[in-house]
């Protein structure tokens, strides 16, 4: 951690408002709510980036929805993905012959995504889609369809909406870019 801990020295800027954000969502439960009408998905939360998106998303979907959460990681504090995932807390839901929806925060290189979809699709669910706020291409390892996006972003590590550094400073209101010199002083740490 920097040991200033004022917002203002980690952040270079402001990528998305909290209005950007709320757009974003109500198009997102738009569509959700056409593509999902008559059935009855589990959203599938990822722990824990995902918390914020997914409690203004699900609102704004009218569908009949049930929801639990999945913690998987494969970054732990670094700001790299280490490509292996492992699952910290499973689901209590029986996922087979479920319509699944998994809600994600981001995807990076896609392995944890990948990893979530094979999963679900293993223990047979009827279908598995995901939905994620942000969409960073420039990292991706591997093929994998992501069906639904909010936005686009550059290769930038971007925090805030329950986008961790470290950790902290999910609790943000906006999404910003993180500045080049907090990563480096977390790098040396
Ligand atoms: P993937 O497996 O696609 O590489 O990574 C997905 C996970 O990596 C996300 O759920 C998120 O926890 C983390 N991640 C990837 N890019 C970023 C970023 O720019 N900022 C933050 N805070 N986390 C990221």
């Amino acid at each position: 951690m920097p040991k200033n801990d004022n917002i203002d020295n980690i952040i270079d800027h402001k990528l998305f408002t909290e209005q950007d954000i709320h757009n974003m969502c109500v198009k997102l439960g738009k569509q959700l709510t056409e593509d999902y009408a008559g059935k009855k998905p589990l959203i599938v939360g990822a722990l824990k980036g995902a918390i914020f998106f997914l409690t203004d998303l699900v609102r704004e979907m009218n569908v009949k929805e049930q929801i639990d959460f999945m913690d998987v990681s494969s970054y732990g504090d670094s700001l790299e993905s280490s490509g292996q995932v492992k699952i910290i807390s499973d689901l209590a839901t029986d996922v087979k012959d479920r319509d699944v929806l998994i809600v994600e925060d981001i995807v990076d290189t896609g392995l944890t995504l990948k990893f979530m979809k094979e999963l679900l699709k293993k223990r047979g669910a009827k279908s598995v889609k995901c939905c994620v706020l942000l969409n960073k291409k420039a990292n991706r390892q591997i093929d994998i369809d992501v069906e639904y996006y909010g936005s686009k972003v550059g290769n930038e590590f971007v925090v805030g909406y329950g986008l961790d550094f470290m950790s902290f400073y999910r609790n943000l209101r906006y999404i910003g870019v993180l500045k080049p010199e907090a990563i480096k002083l977390a790098a040396n740490k």
